[in-house]
């Protein structure tokens, strides 16, 4: 047996032993000798060469969102790398695992200004959370398993650059280290039983309680229903964790703000006690949401989160899942509230409202029609990679999903171009599921290059473009807050010829009456094997802006409340308020707070 190894066969022996499966990116001249060790380890890892760096780094961190383990991308030098940062920020902001290893001119050129060389360790200072320079051939491999330690420890990204020639070099075999076998994650908090009786205590004294879950409920679903129907308290959820639960649960309330729909809107003023689960509301503090509410009681792990969105009066460090089994075990079931009843008739109102307009059978064609389609053929664990504009607000109020599925997209750096990558990275982590790329003609634009990957890889997957011509979320703020519509619409592209271009199977969707025909057509491509596009010539219809309602006659005048409902088909929504003095509940009337937008 030898008693030397290659420098860079070991750094990819190192990303095995941690269980790595695909690195994404592409060659240069600077990391070309990693290129070498991948080609060596070819049979053990496979590398996925994308079109455009951003595309793998996008890759990377869609595969820690939707496995949870660490995705590793790589680039080479200058640009390669800084093509990168999109993606990494993107796990930044979203707290998850990210390796990426960036080239370097080799140790002979470095510090001298020769070709791509420069200082890139302040390039990624912000956005790692580990970030060294590897300085000869024998720390290489220790340096990749501390940048994949520190990086599952601190959920973050850790940035590896390596000076070319360091890859080539041999290295005594014992220099090899990885400490896979030694990960650990950190045992669940114990929880603290005082605070569990005082949360119990406010809940059943409160006749107006909102459940608020977080993905950091995820997993605990089937719990919070439990708990929710026990005391009769609705659940809102954050715009990123309706998967969390079965869409036709009765009492779920949706998300607040805009990507949100009117339950949740609606009951928030109304409320006086929220349960925070698993969540960091990012519009808390901006926005006058939790104005009215009398007593906030908080779950999570995260020390750092405790407190941070709003004043606690009761505190519970822990698993969600495990103090909401708690609570539950000790708290009271109250019987039938007006709160819960005025919620849920809400909730049906809302839910009748979308369900006509997805099933409209005459008109333009609308985003809402082709919503219709993908839950008529959405598998029951389909994976949902979603871009970020219209279609993550249209996503969440449209399909079906339940917490055998999987939606993700860019929480909250909210980076356009995430749905192709996620789709990839999807579709390679779990290649028997059905995999959806649900995005805006904007977002899509970005990164349509990368079509060609998933066509290389013979990826089946289902790219659905929303095709409307025009950045939409941003023209209906500018609609709100500006003088005109300025440098929102773009000349219209034909995505099905590019598809079938590339190699994939192009479907361009322009009729309501053919959307049916179009999607069976596209699914059995899919069940074939293809990679498939539909490009859907949506309406320019603005959806509803749930956070801007004009339907209240104490509020709005009956002019305006008409206008309002024609505009948007909503002459059968009702006013929360009717609900609720139904049920003798005298209504807060409040106008929502946008916090900034
Ligand atoms: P995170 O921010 O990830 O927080 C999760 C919390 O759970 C953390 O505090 C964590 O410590 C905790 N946690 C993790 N695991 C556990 C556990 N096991 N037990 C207990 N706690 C745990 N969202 C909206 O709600 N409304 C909007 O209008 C909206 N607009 C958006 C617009 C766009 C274009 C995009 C892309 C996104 C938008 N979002 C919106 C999403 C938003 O940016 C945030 O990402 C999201 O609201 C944060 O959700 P979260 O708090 O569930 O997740
Ligand atoms: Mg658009």
């Amino acid at each position: 047996m030898s008693n030397t190894i290659n420098a860079g066969v070991a750094a990819v022996k190192v990303l095995e032993e941690w269980g790595v499966k695909h690195i994404y990116g592409i060659p240069g001249g600077s990391i070309n000798s990693f290129m070498d060790a991948l080609l060596h380890e070819k049979d053990e890892i496979t590398y996925i060469q994308v079109r455009h760096e951003e595309v793998g780094a996008m890759a990377a961190s869609m595969h820690a969102k939707f496995t949870g383990h660490i995705g590793v991308a790589f680039g080479s030098a200058g640009p390669g790398g800084t093509h990168l940062l999109n993606g990494l920020y993107d796990a930044r902001e979203d707290h998850v695992p990210v390796l990426a290893i960036v080239g370097q001119f080799a140790t002979t050129g470095m510090n001298m200004d020769t070709f791509q060389e420069m200082n890139e360790n302040p390039i990624y200072a912000d956005v790692a959370v580990y970030n060294r320079t590897v300085t000869t051939a024998e720390q290489l491999p220790h340096i990749i398993d501390e940048a994949i330690r520190q990086a599952y420890a601190k959920n973050g990204v850790a940035v590896v650059q390596l000076p070319v020639d360091l890859g080539t070099k041999e290295i005594p075999s014992q220099a090899f280290y990885s400490a896979a076998n030694a990960y650990r994650k950190l045992p669940r908090p114990s929880l603290h039983f005082a605070d569990i009786e005082s949360a119990v205590e406010i809940l059943e004294n409160s006749e107006k309680t909102v459940i608020y879950a977080g993905i950091g409920a995820r997993g605990a679903g089937d719990d919070i229903v439990a708990l929710a129907r026990k005391i009769k308290a609705p659940v809102a959820v954050t715009g990123i964790a309706y998967d969390v639960f079965d869409s036709d649960f009765e009492g779920l309330l949706g998300s607040a703000n805009r990507v949100a729909i009117k339950p949740a809107n609606d009951a928030f003023p109304n409320a006086d006690t929220v349960l925070f689960v698993g969540n960091n509301y990012p519009f808390a503090e901006v926005t006058n949401v939790f104005e009215n509410v009398k007593n906030f009681i908080q779950i999570d792990l995260n020390p750092a989160n405790l407190g941070k969105r709003h004043h606690n009066d009761v505190t519970i460090l822990g698993d969600a899942g495990d103090a909401i089994r708690e609570i539950t075990r000790q708290i009271s079931e109250k019987a039938e509230t007006p709160w819960w009843r005025a919620n849920l008739l809400n909730i049906q109102n809302w839910r009748d409202y979308v369900t006509k307009l997805e099933t409209k059978t005459a008109g333009n064609l609308q985003l809402y029609q082709v919503y219709h389609q993908i839950n008529q053929h959405a598998a029951a664990d389909a994976i949902f990679s979603i871009d970020v504009g219209d279609v993550t607000q249209t996503s969440v109020r449209h399909l079906h999903l339940n917490p055998k599925q999987m939606w993700r997209t860019s929480n909250l750096f909210a980076t356009m171009g995430i749905g192709i990558p996620g789709a990839i990275t999807a579709k390679l982590d779990f290649p028997n599921r059905q995999v959806w790329n649900l995005a805006g003609d904007g977002g899509f634009n970005m990164v349509m290059q990368d079509l060609a990957t998933q066509v290389q890889y013979n990826l089946p997957i289902i790219n659905l473009v929303f095709s409307n011509q025009q950045f939409g979320f941003i023209k209906d703020e500018q609609e709100d807050t500006n003088s005109g519509y300025f440098g929102v619409e773009f000349a219209g592209v034909e995505f099905a010829k590019i598809a079938d271009a590339m190699g994939a199977k192009g479907y361009t969707l322009t009729r309501l009456a053919d959307a049916k025909t179009v999607f069976e057509h596209a699914l059995a491509d899919v069940a074939n094997g293809l990679t498939v596009l539909i490009d859907a010539k949506i309406s320019t219809d603005r959806p509803i802006p749930v956070e801007s309602l004009i339907l209240d006659d104490k509020i709005h005048t009956a002019a305006d409340i008409a206008a309002f409902r024609k505009r948007y088909e909503a002459e059968d929504l009702v006013p929360f308020a009717d609900f609720l003095k139904a049920e003798g509940i005298e209504p807060e009337y409040k106008a929502t707070d946008l916090g900034g937008f």
